[in-house]
């Protein structure tokens, strides 16, 4: 697809956070700019990340800190789809909820009954407070046979110096420890978190173009979800590593700000 086609067939854009948006607490290039150029065109903005290590006013206060957040843009976390999974899937359920206690306070405000002693049903989602305890409590529900949900797979999270163990790397250990993969895995490259969010914007899957760095989370969310696709190069891809890939973008650009 041009430039051109995107724009005119996207009415929400779906915007990843790190290497697409900002680096650190650093917007790229003139984002700020083009971020106000996409909103005057009419287009809605949604801000995607798969990081369930925080709630929604957490991402919010830091996008508007850095000035990238206006007030009708959206945020949504893989945290937030699974939020709406289990109240579509499992409602009413007790929940064992493994996440930060922002996350925790998140969910139990969506009506979600978190329940650490009786649950019917768990859910892994980042939790970068995690304890020995906890593991060793989820282990134990697992082997149990109970539901088991995680919020995104991604093996690692960058950071300024590299990378942090993310939710695959907890998933591999549990696999080990209790013979137990997830039946469901809510956020990128996958449906749930595709769902939820055009139900909750009410916007038809055609309409929504996804931007994000990332070929085998973002690009094949897309592609899993019927979304349109444009990959920037602003951050983890080079130009190597798609030659080298099956996944087809719609559009390849050096960074967002290249789209108008
Ligand atoms: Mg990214």
């Amino acid at each position: 697809m041009t430039k051109e086609e995107v724009l005119q067939t996207t009415a929400l854009f779906l915007l990843d956070l790190d290497g697409t948006v900002y680096i650190e607490d650093n917007p790229i290039g003139r984002m700020k700019e083009t971020l106000a150029r996409l909103r005057a065109m009419g287009k809605r903005l949604v801000f995607l990340t798969n990081n369930s290590s925080k709630a929604e006013w957490e991402y919010r206060e830091k996008l508007a800190r850095i000035g990238l957040l206006e007030g009708a843009d959206g945020v949504y976390t893989s945290g937030m789809a699974a939020a709406e999974y289990l109240k579509e899937h499992f409602a009413g359920r007790r929940v064992f909820l493994v996440a930060t206690r922002a996350v925790r306070e998140e969910f139990a405000r969506a009506g979600i009954a978190l329940d650490d002693a009786d649950p019917e049903v768990c859910l892994l989602a980042y939790d970068t407070e995690l304890t020995f305890a906890t593991i060793k409590k989820l282990d134990g529900f697992l082997r149990r046979g109970l539901p088991f949900l995680a919020t995104h797979p991604d093996d690692v999270c960058p950071t300024a110096d590299g990378s942090m163990p993310d939710v695959g790397s907890f998933l591999a250990m549990f696999e080990r420890s209790s013979r137990r993969t997830p039946d469901l895995i809510v956020g990128k490259p996958y449906t749930a978190m595709g769902d939820a969010l055009t139900a909750r914007f009410c916007v038809p899957h055609a309409q929504v173009c996804m931007v994000g760095d990332r070929l085998y989370t973002d690009i094949r969310f897309a592609a899993n979800n019927g979304f349109s696709s444009i990959l920037v190069l602003s951050g983890e891809t080079t130009r190597a590593m798609l030659d080298a890939s099956s996944e087809r973008p719609d559009l390849v650009l050096p960074s967002l700000n290249d789209l108008v």
